[in-house]
């Protein structure tokens, strides 16, 4: 993944690593010789000097070591690795780019690390059925690149160069055009899956299957925990005749998410309608020196990116009313992207904000809330104030046309207690999502970092509810453990008396 996260040495939660899986209490050696077998001695790595390049994802502060990684280079390889830890009773966690910002592909300590690095081809491009079918090592921007000019994948998180097709999948993944194209879940017609026990089935295909339940709606955003995706089939556009692009700048984030509601209730529905505030502005520039400052040179409250795209008659007359918007709102200062090159200044300045962060903070949590577009105002003073009470910086990017807010909330993790202060605060910004009626996470997954938060969105029957689907794909629970549900259940009816399970004992687990 990119660098651009910056490092937490101090983090709130940290799992304490195994050395390496023979020195493990458990002795999977017999395991590890069945996955060298299966995949080939060099792509089984168990020392700890290897495996500390997955102990986490892109949220740092979590961190874990794996008694193996595991690198399979086909679907049927895939199979037999899931196989052997479902003999021996061993849980697996998929891990693509490991760009994750919710601790998703956190390895088990204990477990097998699953990485699709080798699984990166491009296996068929249909463009008169307006198909791609990609292994889910594949990253997001190659999709594009294999099918265009004439068309396009638009799903395009800010990740894109370097994070993959089953990561994208198994995070319901978003970006910056999805308010006018939608997310993962509107583009995969196909997905070829590796069950928990290692049976390889598939749910739909270049065609979707809407026979019966929508399973392949339940994959998608099930965050590795229903089996591991070994082959995608994508759904791709036409690239528009025409693309218009523009930035606005404000005296403050109010009179911008004003700007956004009047936009989208004058009935335009841009490509894509981004927000960024003075900090992330200011660190943007820092990186991409795109030119994004005042007159007196000073940076400006808020900036807003907004581009249509479309039809060249309609984009040129729609395009008109967003800067009549913009100004009628309190923009001073429009700027309109003159050619591509200076489109792509744009978006670099847009792209650069969470990895330009690192600019003026040590550390940060990228948070990921949603909330009702016209709520925007109210939300975004409501963080300002948290920000002050807590006396901690936090920087706003986001997704404004899905009132996708992404507070960066900024600290020093060599300063004592603010590593804590800043995940206190983080979560006080989801609870005012919640009560703006909005939710905990829009794109980036629940994960390890938020599954304490899902009661506050979920009631009781609702847990269970998600805990029986869940039971269908993974009735051992082995697929990704411990992520997205709140308390580890368990799943499956015990034969015979009842007997209670170590982890039920041990107040680890309740039984579902
Ligand atoms: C700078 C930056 C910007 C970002 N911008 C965005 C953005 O705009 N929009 C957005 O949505 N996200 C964004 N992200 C988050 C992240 O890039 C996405 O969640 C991405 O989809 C993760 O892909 P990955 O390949 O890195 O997956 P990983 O981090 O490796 O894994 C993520 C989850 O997917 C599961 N998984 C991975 N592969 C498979 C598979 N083959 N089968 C089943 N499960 C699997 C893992 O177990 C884990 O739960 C950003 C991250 C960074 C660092």
């Amino acid at each position: 993944m990119d660098g651009g996260v910056a490092a937490a040495p101090e983090g709130p939660a940290t799992v304490e690593p195994a050395p390496e899986a023979t020195a493990s209490p458990r002795d999977l050696r017999d395991l590890v010789a069945q996955l060298r077998r299966i995949v080939g001695d060099e792509w089984v790595y168990t020392h700890a000097h290897q495996l500390r390049t997955y102990e986490s994802d892109g949220l740092l502060q979590y961190t874990s070591i794996p008694a193996a990684a595991v690198l399979p280079d086909s679907a049927e390889e895939v199979a037999g690795v899931v196989a052997a830890c479902h003999r021996a009773g061993v849980p697996f966690v998929a891990r693509g780019a490991g760009s994750g910002l919710s601790g998703g592909a956190l390895p088990i300590s204990e477990g097998v690390l699953i990485v699709a690095t080798r699984l990166n081809r491009i296996l068929e491009v249909d463009l008169d059925n307006h198909r791609i079918c990609v292994e889910p090592g594949v990253t997001n921007a190659s999709v594009s690149a294999a099918v265009g000019p004439g068309f396009f994948y638009p799903p395009d998180p800010s990740s894109q160069i370097v994070c993959s097709i089953g990561g994208n999948v198994a995070e319901n993944s978003g970006g910056a055009h999805c308010f006018k194209y939608g997310f993962t879940t509107n583009y995969v017609t196909g997905l070829e899956l590796v069950l928990s026990d290692g049976e390889l089935v598939q749910l739909g295909g270049k065609a979707p299957d809407p026979a019966g339940y929508d399973l392949l709606g339940a994959f998608v955003g099930s965050e590795g925990t229903l089996g591991v995706a070994t082959k995608v089939w994508l759904r791709i556009v036409p690239a528009p005749e025409t693309t218009k692009t523009l930035v606005a700048f404000f005296d403050s984030t109010r009179e911008a998410g004003q700007a956004v509601s009047d936009i989208v209730g004058a009935g335009i529905v841009p490509g894509a309608i981004e927000m960024m505030d003075e900090k992330a502005i200011e660190a943007a520039e820092a990186m991409a020196k795109a030119g994004w400052v005042g007159a007196d040179g000073l940076t400006r409250k808020a900036a807003l990116l907004v581009e249509l795209d479309g039809a060249e008659h309609e984009c040129e007359t729609r395009f008109r009313e967003v800067v009549g918007v913009c100004e009628a709102c309190g923009s001073d200062d429009v700027r309109v992207a003159r050619d591509d090159a200076e489109r792509e200044r744009f978006w670099k300045a847009r792209k650069a904000a969470f990895p330009a962060m690192g600019r003026i903070s040590p550390n940060y949590f990228v948070q990921d809330g949603v909330i009702p577009r016209t709520k925007l105002p109210d939300v975004l003073d409501r963080i300002d104030a948290l920000a002050e009470e807590y006396g901690l910086i936090v920087a706003n990017v986001f997704h404004a046309g899905d009132g996708n807010l992404h507070p960066l909330v900024c600290y020093d993790g060599t300063v004592d207690g603010e590593a804590d202060r800043a995940e206190e605060l983080s979560g006080k910004i989801l609870d005012a999502c919640l009560e703006a009626g909005g939710s905990i996470t829009g794109e980036h997954g629940v994960g390890v970092d938020k599954k304490k938060h899902m009661p506050k969105m979920f009631a009781e029957a609702d847990l269970d509810c998600f805990q029986r689907l869940r039971c269908a794909f993974d009735p051992e629970g082995l697929a990704n453990p411990g992520k997205v549900m709140p308390t580890p259940r368990l799943c499956g009816e015990v034969p015979g008396p009842y007997r209670q399970h170590p982890l039920e004992a041990a107040g680890l687990a309740e039984r579902f």
